[in-house]
């Protein structure tokens, strides 16, 4: 188990237009194997490649359950439409409210080279979009609708609260709105 650092906001590597994955050697599979160890041990939802600071299109999403490892992803469809609130890993302390497609398909290749397709809805649409729009150099802060601030955590009922009472230690002030981990 590999624990990668990760870039954060400010830093160059986040604005890149990420290269595709060419060769399916050992070098990748260790690259997405590390992807999920630092995404996992940091609760993420999603994790891309730049995060870790390299340049390639590869990213995992956890967001279902399930661990999907994408080469190469693109979206191939969009469907309807949710406004949400998101976090990131590499935007640490802060939440914004984004629109996304309801429902996406995405086409990428395995960690062998092989064509996968993965379909999300809701919270994986989201994640899927949020992690492909970082191979392209995109944050979530550039396309919000608007931030997520610390008070209005606790007055705005559509957005789950996330600060705990003062006199309550349980949880640091920079988690991610309850049920919407960082991608
Ligand atoms: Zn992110």
């Amino acid at each position: 188990m590999a624990i990668r650092k990760i870039v954060e906001i400010g830093d160059e590597k986040l604005r890149k237009h990420c290269k595709p994955v060419e060769k399916f050697d050992l070098r990748l599979k260790i690259l997405l194997r590390d992807m999920a160890d630092t995404m996992y041990e940091n609760d993420g939802a999603g994790l891309a490649a730049p995060q870790v600071g390299i340049l390639k299109r590869a990213c995992v999403v956890d967001a279902d359950g399930t661990l999907h490892e994408l080469v190469n992803p693109e979206i191939v469809s969009r469907e309807g439409e949710q406004e949400g609130p998101e976090g990131c890993l590499s935007v640490p302390g802060r939440a914004g409210v984004v629109r996304r497609p309801m429902k996406v398909t995405v086409k990428a290749q395995d960690a062998k080279g092989e064509p996968i397709t993965v379909t999300g809805e809701g919270f994986l649409a989201r994640a899927l979009c949020h992690e492909i729009d970082h191979l392209n150099g995109v944050l979530y802060v550039d396309i919000m609708e608007r931030e997520i601030l610390r008070d209005e955590k606790d007055e705005d009922a559509d957005v789950p609260a996330t600060d705990v009472p003062a006199d309550s230690a349980a949880q640091p002030a920079s988690t991610p709105p309850d049920g919407e981990a960082c991608l």
